[in-house]
């Protein structure tokens, strides 16, 4: 059988092919792009990776570059010694404001043009030179797409030669001592970094990397940590779409950047990343079409950040109190992701167990996946048992709790097999 998806995404595309619109123009190089390309990618955490229209196009990352480089300069320099610099907070303003904070002299988040300029400088230590730290986002965005990606050196030089505005900001911050380089050299990486190439399946991959706790499902490497990610996404959320901001969380709820070359990345934690591509931009710099083809994806997947469902599956897959080995003992299956609201479960059913010395079996062979609060909570339901006098047995042929913190005073046995006949 064939997979839908493809099919399902071609229709959304003819669907939200309008021409309404204007391709960005005021970098010249920009204006020759061809207004109706029209391309869409997804991809979902095993890495898959579904593509329709003109996905094997290639056009300048623009604005979409800065959620990565400020995922590489906090991940240089720390999430507190970055937010000392510049802030986390929606600005309101065009993405080309010349503005900053009054008293702090930060620019007011890292994806307004002033915010990122001043971003880019803080890839790497102050020491090394121009070339190496655009070398060091270069090698970073492609480390979140997967391939090598390279500079459009047209795009590059023509947005170079007409970036007197960017320049203005590059001084106006580096006045204000966010950084200490020199603000051309700054202002030269900034645009290298706008003019890396890439199309909608390298947006989709680094949308998803971002999505899946900086592991990219497609080359397996651990880009950056799970706390990046958290800090990045919830920037993209509030500050990503430009002064569309609020339109956009309410219409598609998804943490999402776009850039003025028609790009649009979105990305929904643990489900999906999303990339866009169509020149004509609408009054705030979004792409017309790529607005609309999120706009469907979110409505038809479901894709809402705030309208999720319901835990699929339930923690625990079978309980209660079996005969084994002559004697009884109390086995609990657990299953699927273990999070607060699952794990929360497991701790409401086995409350049920009478302190006492019936040895328990926890079987967590089928759970699936565990973040810090499901380990915990796990954990301590080890602990408690143990302490009221049970011996208990996890079965754990993936080693998955392998770092499970149950107390200073007794450790469970673990195994690789069911004790049980029938498991
Ligand atoms: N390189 C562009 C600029 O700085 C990026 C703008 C954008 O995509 O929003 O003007």
């Amino acid at each position: 059988m064939e997979t839908p998806v493809a099919d399902y995404l071609e229709q959304v595309l003819d669907a939200c092919a309008t021409d309404d619109g204007e391709v960005a123009s005021y970098i010249p190089e920009l204006a020759a792009a061809d207004p109706n390309r029209l391309a869409v990618a997804v991809c979902v955490g095993g890495g898959r990776v579904y593509a329709a229209g003109d996905a094997g196009v290639r056009f300048s990352i623009q604005s979409i570059s800065k959620p990565f480089v400020y995922a590489l300069a906090l991940r240089d320099h720390g999430i507190a010694f970055m937010e000392e610099r510049i802030g986390v907070e929606p600005s309101g303003d065009p993405f080309n404001e010349i503005s900053l904070e009054e008293d702090s002299g930060r620019p007011r988040n890292p994806m307004i043009n002033i915010g990122a300029i001043a971003t880019h400088a803080w890839v790497g230590e102050e020491d090394i030179s121009a070339g190496e730290r655009f070398e060091r986002v270069r090698a970073g965005l492609s480390a979140f797409a997967g391939r090598e990606l390279v500079v459009d050196e047209a795009v590059h030089t023509s947005e170079l030669d007409t970036a007197h505005r960017n320049l203005a900001l590059a001084h106006l911050v580096r006045s204000r001592d966010i950084f200490t380089l020199d603000p051309h050299d700054v202002v030269d990486g900034y645009t290298r970094q706008c003019s890396l190439l890439v199309d909608v399946r390298d947006l989709a991959i680094m949308a998803m990397t971002l999505g899946s706790s900086g592991h990219n499902p497609v080359t397996g490497e651990q880009v950056v940590t799970e706390e990046i990610c958290r800090q990045v996404l919830s920037v993209m959320a509030t500050c990503g779409m430009y002064d569309a901001a609020g339109d956009w969380m309410t219409g598609v709820g998804i943490p999402a950047k776009s850039g003025v070359s028609g790009g649009i990345l979105g990305a929904l934690p643990g489900q999906a990343g999303i990339g866009a591509f169509s020149p004509r931009l609408d009054s705030f710099g979004n792409s017309t079409r790529g607005v609309r083809v999120c706009e469907r994806l979110s409505h038809d997947m479901g894709l809402h950040l705030l309208a999720q469902p319901p835990m699929a599956v339930d923690a625990v897959r079978t309980a209660g109190v079996i005969d084994h080995d002559g004697g009884e003992w109390y086995r609990a299956v657990l299953q699927g992701g273990l999070h607060f609201a699952s794990g929360e479960r497991m701790l409401a059913q086995l409350a049920d167990v009478e302190p006492g010395d019936m040895p328990v079996s926890l079987d967590v062979s089928r759970v699936a996946s565990m973040n810090d609060v499901g380990r915990r909570m796990l954990g301590e339901v080890v602990r408690r048992l143990m302490a009221e006098g049970h011996r208990v047995v996890l079965v754990d042929p993936r080693g998955v709790t392998a770092d499970l913190d149950t107390g200073d005073d007794a450790e469970p046995e673990v195994v690789e097999h069911s004790p049980h006949a029938d498991a």
